[in-house]
């Protein structure tokens, strides 16, 4: 038998660790939609990992790119000398993304592009001399990951909370709104809400503002869509007053909203694209940012001595050829695989069958957006257990993995999903909260 490691030294991230301890649930491999638990348990993977391995799991192309890469190059200074695996993952990308955002600059994490597009905005403002638009502008239960920019600008409480003072950022609300409960896509209710941006406008004034982030659907905060018309007002609101745009893509980029970004499905052109994710299937860490060339611009056309570093940012393993490797191989694999159809043939199907829970107990929403749902439960049992964590419980022991977070249990099943199993992950569901106290 195989030896389990002490659990002991290992502080998990965003785990109860105490619970964990107590009666661990360990994956020990994935291949495709599955995940395989320590018990050798098969479990469909309704997340994608965390919203990250659309393709499948230990896809063969990807492995195979990234040993070869590691036999190759297994790490490049990316500082003043580069290596070309990274020019030709931008050259990739670049054509996927609406036309003038064609500057990608990398990162390990969606969390450092995050903080990355909000140092990359203030620094435009001063390259373009307008040094005092420094502030930011989030929204509730919004989730630009974890470093100290996205955390100011994000806007799940239970996240901020321990750390005392943040970046001064104000936030827009979220769009959950109870009359909208039970929408089959994008409600069509509530694109006034965009306009609560006007009022912060007015409170700090354009001149001090630098950019606004939102993610096209909230997607930590619970699978939030924004209701039709919402991010167009959110545009046209920036424009009128210059503050840059930035659609957090972490979660809604590659595919997950049936096109290649949730900017193309929405039709709403931002000044800046975060990603991390899907950029590898999530095989070796890395995310980006991809800026409107203006912004790129500015920088390169400031009149700085040629020796000077235009932005002073970056990390130790920006553009590691590695995940460059895994980056290119998966962009490959987005196009060979038709992807796009794919996903736009499991939509209908995804949005149909998770509204056919309606009429079960202790449901409060069902929510859907391309390829990615939420079940919104009454959180508590009246004895005080928690509704999704037993829902997490029973769907594992019947071979589900789900992941719960607030009252919510949200679903992005890998784009390379049959039909059946998105049906079996369904009956699984509906059981698992049919048996809710
Ligand atoms: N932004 C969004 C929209 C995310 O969903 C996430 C991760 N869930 C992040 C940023 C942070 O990414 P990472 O965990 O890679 O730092």
């Amino acid at each position: 038998m195989k030896h389990t490691p002490s659990l002991d030294a290992h502080w998990m991230p965003f785990t109860a660790n105490r619970q964990f301890k107590q009666n661990p649930y360990l994956i020990s491999r994935a291949e495709g939609a599955y995940l395989y638990d320590q018990h050798g348990r098969k479990l469909f993977d309704s997340l994608s990992g965390l919203w990250c391995c659309g393709l499948g799991h230990t896809r063969t192309e990807i492995t195979q790119a990234v040993a070869e890469q590691m036999g190759r190059l297994d790490y490049s200074p990316g500082f003043q000398v580069g290596h070309e695996l990274s020019f030709e993952l931008a050259n990739r990308l670049i054509e996927k993304t609406p036309i003038g955002l064609n500057k990608v600059f990398f990162t390990c994490s969606g969390s450092e592009a995050a903080d990355t597009a909000l140092k990359m905005a203030r620094a435009y403002w001063r390259m373009v001399g307008q040094p005092t638009k420094t502030r930011f502008i989030g929204r509730g239960k919004g989730y630009h990951g974890v470093n100290f920019g996205g955390l100011s600008v994000g806007g799940i409480g239970s996240n901020r909370k321990l750390y005392g003072n943040l970046l001064d950022a104000d936030h827009l609300n979220h769009t959950w709104l109870a009359e909208n409960a039970f929408s089959r896509g994008l409600p069509t209710y509530g694109a006034h809400l965009a306009d609560e941006l006007e009022e912060i406008v007015a409170l700090n004034d354009a001149s001090n503002i630098a950019a606004v982030i939102v993610e096209p659907f909230a997607g930590s905060g619970g699978v939030i869509v924004p209701p039709q018309g919402y991010l167009k007002r959110l545009r046209e609101i920036c424009t009128k007053h210059n503050i840059l745009l930035i659609f957090d893509e972490v979660i809604t980029g590659f595919y997950r909203t049936g096109q290649c970004f949730g900017s193309q499905t929405f039709e709403v052109m931002p000044d800046m694209i975060n990603v991390a994710k899907g950029l590898t299937n999530a095989a070796i860490p890395q995310g980006a940012v991809i800026a409107h060339e203006k912004i790129y611009n500015a920088f390169m056309e400031a009149n700085l001595p040629l020796h000077a570093i235009e932005f002073p940012h970056g990390y130790t393993y920006s553009a590691h050829p590695v995940a460059c490797a895994a980056g290119i191989a998966a962009m490959q694999l987005y196009d060979s695989e038709q992807i796009e159809a794919k996903v736009n043939d499991l939509i209908p199907y995804f949005e149909n069958a998770l509204h056919q829970l309606k009429g079960l107990p202790h449901l409060e929403d069902l929510r859907n957006c391309g390829l990615a749902g939420a079940i919104q439960l009454a959180a508590r049992n009246g004895d005080g257990t928690i509704r999704p964590r037993e829902v997490f419980e029973y769907c594992w022991q019947q071979g589900l993995y789900v992941r719960y977070g607030g009252n919510n249990i949200s679903l992005a099943p890998p784009f390379i999903a049959e039909k059946s199993e998105i049906d079996q992950m369904f009956n699984i569901l509906a059981d698992a909260i049919r048996q809710l106290k």
